[in-house]
């Protein structure tokens, strides 16, 4: 078993109890890949530490939360820069548009994704996109930076079948997680007429617990219970789902 977890924030203070036991419950249930998104410069130490403990499973991205996109942007967006011409990340996320609980740095926020995916784009890297409540507002973003050099991750994504068919347009390929399992999650509605080709697994460990471990903490084992619902959704064999998006996450991420 080979499961990749796309999206898992693992170094977060909510595994500094048990990490060591959560990580081998995730080993123990087939996931050996997990890659890591960045948030902001408050984080990037205990990132490295996380790599340092496992370095052949853990796979560092580097970026801007767009939720972090404050009144000191640009120093953590030069934060951003200096590490990504430091050493190589396997990409630059999470970054995005977030609308949901402020609106008051919108245009920085639109500035600071504008740039990081011209980063990406510079180092050939993928993107990995975070998009609460900004779905129109972040397309017109990757309206003016679709070319060849765009490609990279929808993550969590919780649109409809025509924005999944848009994103997609953009070379993104959809992360399916614990919504996928939400009584009121909507996408697995329509699911099933994406190619699987264009759907990659995560967890977002520790938010978004997939059913029946809504409203806990998330952990990068829980995967199964999302690879479960794709089972139903698909008609597919769960072993053949997990090879399908692990084959997928190999080609953005380039391991
Ligand atoms: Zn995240």
């Amino acid at each position: 078993m080979n499961i990749t977890d796309t999206h898992t924030h693992l170094y977060s203070s909510q595994f500094d109890e048990d990490r060591a036991e959560m990580m081998q419950r995730a080993f123990d249930a087939g996931i050996s890949r997990f890659f890591i998104p960045a948030i902001d410069s408050s984080y990037t130490n205990s990132m490295l530490t996380l790599e340092k403990e496992y370095p052949k499973n853990v796979f560092l991205m580097m970026g801007l939360h767009p939720t972090s996109v404050g009144e000191n942007y640009r120093e953590e967006l030069a934060h951003v820069k200096e590490n990504i011409d430091k050493r190589a990340f396997y990409a630059i996320g999470e970054i995005g548009i977030d609308l949901y609980w402020d609106k008051t740095f919108l245009k920085q926020q639109q500035e600071v994704f504008k740039s990081q995916i011209q980063w990406a784009k510079e180092k050939g890297w993928p993107i990995v996109i975070h998009c609460r409540d900004a779905f129109d507002e972040i397309f017109e973003v990757l309206e003016t930076e679709k070319d060849d050099k765009l490609f990279g991750i929808f993550h969590c994504f919780t649109g409809n079948k025509e924005q999944a068919v848009r994103a997609i347009s953009f070379n993104m390929k959809l992360g399916i997680g614990g919504v996928a399992t939400f009584k009121n999650g909507k996408i697995d509605k329509f699911l099933n007429e994406i190619p699987l080709e264009h759907i990659v697994l995560e967890t977002d460990a520790p938010y978004l617990a997939p059913a029946p471990f809504r409203g806990k903490r998330n952990e990068s084992s829980y995967i199964t219970n999302v690879l479960d619902k794709l089972v139903d959704i698909y008609n597919k064999p769960y072993q053949e789902i997990a090879d399908i998006t692990t084959a997928n996450s190999k080609n953005i991420f380039g391991i």
